[in-house]
């Protein structure tokens, strides 16, 4: 394959490469496989480095991948590139309330959703989860699509994530709460999301209860999602969660006490209104 990127010198010993395909941005991780790292908005990456990492010897930019850019609409999903910047996938109207929470708008206009789910504690991983999202990623061997919580648990070595697939749901159906300190940076306390269908009869369906420490546990509830499941919302059933919710939050071994009460209140509220909403 003719390697056909620029290069760019951003230090002595960092060479900036643009590739313009996947397939360049491939090829040039295979020949650098060691020393080189991607780079979409560099909002990470220059945070990193302010804090006092090294650069690698080889950056290798995806910002000029056209088929990395841009939001699409299928039937049933919401199609958004990764090298798409946040404050343009804030148009994506499941994602209204998650977008805003995510650093500030000067930097939302830089950094990309593919960057923000590569740092593994990005933001949006909570809210993805929920919304049952899949990612494309492509590596040496071909491409694939996998949920989120594989694509955190599979952990593959340096993928060029490509898509992210939102199915579209009901706005109402959604809830996303992120808790943190207002500075910067600083990363959130915990993060809930939920998505919970409710048909005709009220009955619940499609649950997806999600709670993230902020750091690289962003995981499903899913004893809890069985309480919910196939149930009217009644003041008995919310009973039933917020036991539920004791025992399983008590699992998470890297939970804090702070966060599983906050984390249990945030999800009880949110049902209390829903069935509040619904009695109306
Ligand atoms: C002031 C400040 C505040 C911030 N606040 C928050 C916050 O509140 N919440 C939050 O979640 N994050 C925050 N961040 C972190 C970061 O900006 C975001 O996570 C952002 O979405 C990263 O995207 P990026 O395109 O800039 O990533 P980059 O810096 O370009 O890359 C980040 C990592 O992802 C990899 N990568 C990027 N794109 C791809 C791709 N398409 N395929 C494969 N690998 C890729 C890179 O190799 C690198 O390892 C903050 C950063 C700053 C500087």
């Amino acid at each position: 394959m003719v390697n056909q990127s620029t290069e760019h010198t951003v230090k002595a010993n960092t060479v900036v490469r643009i590739a313009h395909s996947i397939e360049e941005a491939l090829a040039l991780k295979v020949q650098f496989p060691n020393s080189s790292r991607f780079i979409s908005g560099g909002t990470l990456i220059q945070l990193e480095r302010e804090q006092g990492n090294e650069l690698p010897e080889q950056l290798i930019s995806l910002e000029r991948i056209s088929s990395l850019f841009g939001i699409e609409e299928t039937e049933g999903y919401v199609l958004i590139g990764a090298a798409t910047p946040l404050n343009q996938c804030a148009s994506v109207e499941l994602l209204q309330t998650v977008i805003p929470t995510v650093a500030s708008k000067a930097v939302r206009n830089r950094a990309t959703l593919g960057g923000n789910l590569m740092y593994m504690c990005g933001d949006t991983i909570p809210a993805l989860i929920a919304l049952g999202a899949t990612v494309s990623i492509v590596e040496e061997n071909g491409e694939r699509t996998v949920s989120v919580t594989d694509f955190l648990s599979l952990r593959v070595n340096e993928p060029i994530v490509t898509q992210i697939h939102i199915p579209k749901e009901k706005i109402e159906s959604f809830f996303y709460q992120k808790v943190g300190f207002r500075k910067s940076f600083s990363k959130s306390q915990l993060t809930v999301a939920s998505m919970i269908s409710i048909d005709k009869q009220r009955v619940q369906s499609n649950v997806r209860l999600v709670f993230s420490d902020g750091e690289r546990t962003a995981i499903r509830l899913p004893t809890t999602e069985r309480v919910l499941g196939g149930q009217k919302l009644t003041k008995s059933v919310i009973q039933k969660v917020s036991e539920s919710l004791n025992e399983e939050l008590a699992r998470i071994k890297t939970a804090t006490t702070y966060q599983r009460m906050v984390t249990k209140n945030l999800f009880i509220s949110e049902l209390i209104n829903r069935m509040e909403g619904s009695l109306e």
